[in-house]
């Protein structure tokens, strides 16, 4: 059995832009070297926004050096970047973007959800990248809703979607640069599930809402639980209706250096990242698909 070391303290809400009310689940500076491939994940609401003119969002800024991954559960997330992808994320879909060397990139209250209101709830998730894929071509996965396999759990305990990696023979659609599952699981109430991990992974399970117990201790909302990478197996019991995200993925064992927006292995390679975006290696976004149009 993998053991539960560590559940950390329920997170606090803050703002990210005038959009996002994020609670921080897995934390750089606290977890990022426990944790990888997985290096930072963002709780956004549940929150309702009144119809509003001019979307909320976050303005143009600049990623380099890993990945990131936003999970939409309710409204619409629009997003553009220095690549000319843009798009708009709904409730089920994920935006799997790859930073890599670089993008400049803004995230946004879709149009559509701006004028007409309503409850925006998402998760954005970072990971890392390899050192050899740091400076890479940034890319871009739109992963729809009907792209990802569901999964029913025995005995009427829920649902797990598979957006990277694998689960009882259904393949995860995101490309990934190391080995890794990232499942999005609906549990219900009472219900019990159990699952195996491959020995030696990381393996985190973040619940968004709800409460999970294992070997005893509760998992509540806005917490992490932390298990041992030795062992295979993991027995959840299920205390609330709950939502929650389980990651595993084999460890990079590379340092992290961390800015900001940058994640890189060393300290020079932050003031390069710094140096690049300063002097607008990073490139420009168009105005004329600002997402206000
Ligand atoms: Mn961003």
């Amino acid at each position: 059995m993998k053991q539960l070391n560590r559940i950390t303290p329920q997170a606090s809400a803050h703002w990210v832009g005038d959009g996002f009310p994020v609670r921080n689940l897995i934390s750089i500076p606290r977890d990022a070297e426990h944790a990888s491939p997985f290096l930072m994940l963002d709780f956004a609401g549940p929150q309702h926004f009144a119809p509003a003119s001019v979307p909320r969002g976050v303005g143009e800024h600049p990623h380099r050096g890993f990945e990131t991954v936003t999970i939409v559960y309710q409204g619409e997330v629009a997003h553009r970047d220095t690549t000319g992808n843009s798009g708009v994320i709904g409730p089920g879909d994920v935006q799997w973007m790859t930073a890599a060397a670089g993008v400049l990139h803004d995230e946004f209250h879709s149009p559509a959800f701006s004028r007409e209101g309503g409850t925006l709830e998402m998760a954005q998730l970072w990971v890392n990248l390899p050192a050899r894929d740091k400076l890479g071509e940034p890319a871009y996965q739109a992963i729809g809703a009907a792209q990802i396999p569901e999964v029913v759990l025995p005995e009427n305990a829920g649902s797990l979607r598979v957006i990277a990696g694998e689960y009882a023979g259904a393949q995860g659609p995101a490309r990934t640069h190391s080995p890794m599952n990232v499942w999005d699981l609906r549990l219900n109430a009472g219900g019990h599930a159990a699952f195996t991990l491959p020995e030696g992974w990381t393996t985190l399970l973040v619940v968004l809402r709800g409460e999970v117990t294992v070997g005893g201790k509760a998992i509540q909302t806005a917490q992490t639980g932390h298990f041992s990478r030795g062992g295979t197996g993991l027995a959840v019991t299920v205390g609330q209706d709950s939502q929650v995200l389980l990651l595993s993925g084999a460890p990079l064992n590379e340092p992290i250096a961390h800015y900001g927006p940058f994640v890189m292995n060393t300290k020079q390679e932050l003031i390069a990242a710094i140096e690049d975006f300063n002097s607008g290696r990073f490139g420009r976004l168009m105005d004329e698909s600002a997402p206000m149009s």
